[in-house]
């Protein structure tokens, strides 16, 4: 069978299937996103529509089970969409009440328009064939379109349209945070503007957040407007138009809804209704809105092409493609100027309420070498929330900045303390806040950022004093054993969200996490070589305004070659102290009874089990070592720790944790299929594709309907972009070493570095070729086989492999 690497289409209508497609299908511009649903739908069991602005935040306190629980949702906003229509004397579109047809969804990923085309017969025996075309703009981000095109087969006679704002919606996506209140929105005002429009404002009742929309309904028929009578409809929260026309058998109607959407945080407005007023007033036709919205697409995929060459298997190039589009709209340039982080389940849904973890770890690498300004942006949210992060820390009793594990608007921490297990129905204390390896991740950026780009100027504004004060922080947790001659780190813990504590101890935590401790040494030397990178009167600057002295430098020095690193079994890393005491998992037995037990977490609660008795791990934690540094490097920093290991260790660690991992997480396949890439590649490709499934598949059974997962979607695409190329950049060199899959045939893409700005990358088993656009203004230097070579701009090289 071809794929259209292109799309991703959908045959015959699925009520069951819907929210799934809902979020494969959204739209975005890394300003707003809403989801794929049915114009004509509101939510309910089948439908859920939601519209999210990046950053539009709420805060909600909820009763559970006598006790205050307090949330911070991103907020769903009115729902744009609302289009139906209906013979003068007969039902509205109702897909579950009509006979369907005919039904087919597609969704244009080069140009970024979702269409839907249909057939419908109503009770009457009337048939109407109805096509849609859709866009969130990408070039004016306050702006999408809505076309409906309408057929009556076999029927003449009035029809009626129905166009609407619905500001009643709620935080409703999610089935197992329903217990929670979700009603963030207040209802202000609606109204009509000059002759085709109507608009909509509300708040949110916390953050007191306007969002304003208006929107424009036009007829058309043969590319000309319509006379139709029209009839407005207000109601708190909502605000329709009701537009009547005669239709004849086989000629078609066109419905064109153009909606601009504002919020009281946008820049260059003076107020968000005025402002979705007169966008919307001055918008052009739906045509020229599509051209232009695909033509800031087309400028996007020259950049951010990635061809995936495989014979006979399209779907991973188009998997690729998907998983590029929706990381282009949940994050893209219209996020620079916007205070937002990474919210790991991209603008596609309500699953972790929109929270942004340490999942920026697997999406800045993509964006460093393609969009260097946007992931200095998503720094930025970070260096904004810097001084909670030191009041967090202080609150704690430490020194420095303590990020929080879940982020939102503010940068407090947003961890809920209580989650429940749809399992078993229990409302469970969370621990997973002490997951403060999220400090790791983003000091692992800052790093990576300036690694790609040389930005020293970020460096010395920003990147520096946030590198300088996670460092204190871990210098401060870390706690010196005087027997072991050893600093620890207590009660923490890493990224495998399973183990928050030991089975026979009251307080949650574990011990001596391995992947926080050899990550923590790492952590400490960047900070102390970036004293020596930045200039001289900005070390100076920032030494008095943190007040760093000798000796508390000179003690990150001892505390990086002195962190304890927990072995077992000879040469194996534990994943934390006392790993080894626990016991086997009876894997097949369970399997045999579950089924899928990715959640093993859930399964054993309802047991009446823990999975904290177990060696079990949702995800790869000490594996995310050999995923973040090279072997080599690694290899280097065990030494300096005084534990070295030999490289003939590092498979038989691989292989210790990946028979214990369960992959709850969807980020865990892509660090194994990194890890095992050079090693079993038979068994990354595995991991590779299972990843590359994890949304469009849903293999989680229901959790992408909630929201993709863009760590995976980004950590996939950067597998193709880094692992399989070898890619490194080392000071002013950029290193390749290929290793391309069996089953790949070619891979083909651009990178911008270092302030070069077209250089192509082609690679097949048996050649790779590299060349650098006649635009740019400098030579690249690339590293091949140990081998730094020079490249003139326009200039091509090639290398046998
Ligand atoms: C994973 C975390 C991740 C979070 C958000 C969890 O299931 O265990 O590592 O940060 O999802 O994507």
């Amino acid at each position: 069978m071809t794929v259209n690497t292109w799309a991703l289409t959908y045959e015959g209508f699925d009520p069951q299937g819907e929210r799934l497609r809902e979020a494969l299908c959204v739209l975005g511009n890394g300003y707003f996103a809403t989801r794929g649903a049915a114009p004509e739908a509101a939510a309910d069991e089948v439908h859920y529509p939601g519209t999210y602005v990046a950053g539009c935040y709420n805060r909600l306190t909820s009763q559970i089970g006598g006790r205050e629980v307090e949330n911070e949702d991103l907020v769903n906003l009115p729902n744009w969409l609302p289009l139906s229509f209906r013979p003068a004397d007969g039902d509205w579109l109702d897909l579950a009440a009509m006979e369907v047809l005919d039904y087919r969804q597609e969704l244009d990923l080069r140009r970024g328009v979702l269409a839907r085309s249909l057939r419908a017969r109503d009770r009457q025996g009337r048939v109407t064939a109805v096509t849609q075309r859709r866009f969130v703009h990408m070039a004016d981000p306050h702006l999408a379109g809505l076309e409906t095109t309408l057929l009556p087969e076999n029927w003449s006679g009035r029809l009626e349209v129905r166009s609407a704002l619905d500001g009643r919606v709620t935080n409703s996506g999610v089935a197992r945070y329903r217990e929670l209140d979700g009603r963030h929105l207040v209802p202000l005002e609606t109204g009509v503007a000059g002759d085709d429009a109507v608009w909509l404002l509300v708040e949110t009742n916390g953050s007191r957040v306007r969002i304003a929309q208006a929107a424009r309904t036009r007829i058309l028929r043969d590319g000309e407007t319509v006379a139709a009578g029209r009839r407005t409809v207000q109601e708190p929260g909502l605000v329709a138009q009701e537009l009547a026309v005669d239709v004849r058998e086989g000629e078609p109607l066109t419905v064109e809804k153009v909606v601009a959407l504002h919020t009281s945080r946008d820049r260059a407005v003076a107020e968000a209704g005025d402002a979705a007023r007169q966008r919307v007033a001055r918008a052009s036709s739906f045509e020229e809105l599509l051209e232009r919205h695909a033509l800031a697409w087309d400028r996007l995929w020259r950049r951010c092409r990635i061809e995936v060459g495989s014979d006979g298997d399209q779907e991973v190039a188009r998997t690729v493609n998907l998983h590029v589009f929706h990381l282009l709209q949940t994050l893209s340039e219209h996020t620079i100027d916007m205070d937002v982080g990474v919210p790991a389940r991209g603008l596609h849904g309500e699953a972790y309420r929109g929270h942004v973890f340490w999942d920026e770890l697997f999406v800045l690498p993509f964006l460093n070498l393609r969009f260097p300004e946007l992931a200095r942006a998503l720094l930025g949210y970070r260096f904004r929330r810097l001084p909670e992060a030191r009041w967090a820390a202080r609150q704690a009793g430490y020194r420095g900045a303590m990020y929080p594990w879940q982020s939102g608007s503010d940068g407090r921490e947003e961890t809920q303390r209580l989650h429940l297990n749809p399992r078993s129905g229990r409302w469970l204390p969370d621990h997973s806040h002490l997951q403060r390896h999220v400090n790791i991740a983003i000091a692992y950026n800052i790093c990576q950022y300036y690694q790609v780009t040389g930005d020293v100027e970020f460096l010395s504004e920003q990147g520096a004093e946030m590198l300088l004060e996670i460092a204190r922080f871990w210098a401060g947790i870390a706690t010196y054993n005087r027997t072991l001659d050893r600093y620890e780190i207590l009660g923490v813990m890493g990224p495998d969200e399973y183990h928050d504590g030991y089975p026979d101890r009251e307080r949650p935590g574990l011990d001596n996490n391995a992947y926080t401790n050899v990550m923590v040494a790492w952590v400490l030397c960047r900070a102390l070589e970036t004293l020596e990178l930045l200039p001289t009167h900005r070390r100076a600057e920032l030494e008095e305004w943190l007040g760093l002295r000798r000796e508390e430098v000179e003690r990150w020095q001892e505390i990086s070659r002195k962190l304890r690193v927990p072995f077992h079994d000879g040469d194996i890393i534990s994943q934390f102290d006392g790993y080894e005491r626990l016991q086997e998992l009876d894997w097949d037995g369970l399997r045999r009874r579950h089924g899928d037990i990715r959640r093993l977490d859930r399964i054993l609660e309802a047991e009446g089990d823990t999975v904290n008795r177990y060696k079990a791990s949702k995800q790869a934690d000490v594996l995310m070592l050999f995923y973040l540094l090279s072997a080599d490097e690694l290899l280097a920093l065990l030494d300096r720790l005084g534990c070295p290991l030999q490289p003939a260790s590092i498979p038989r660690n691989v292989d210790y944790y990946m028979r214990r991992t369960s992959h709850g997480s969807t980020l865990s396949g892509v660090v194994h299929a990194w890890v095992l890439a050079r090693s079993d590649r038979l068994g990354s490709w595995r991991f590779f594709t299972e990843a590359l499934a994890s949304d469009v598949h849903d293999v989680q059974g229901g959790t992408t309907a909630e929201g993709i997962h863009l760590g995976a979607m980004a950590g996939t695409v950067d597998l193709a972009q880094r692992c399989y190329t070898g890619l490194e950049t080392r000071q002013d060199v950029l290193w390749l070493s290929p290793s391309l899959p069996e089953e790949l045939d070619g891979l083909d893409f651009d990178v911008r570095y270092r302030g070069h700005w077209g250089v192509n990358l082609s690679l097949t088993p048996e050649l790779l070729r590299v060349r650098v656009a006649d635009h740019d203004s400098a030579t690249v230097k690339l590293g091949v086989k140990g081998e730094v070579v020079e490249i003139q701009p326009g200039g091509v090289r090639e290398f046998p492999l």
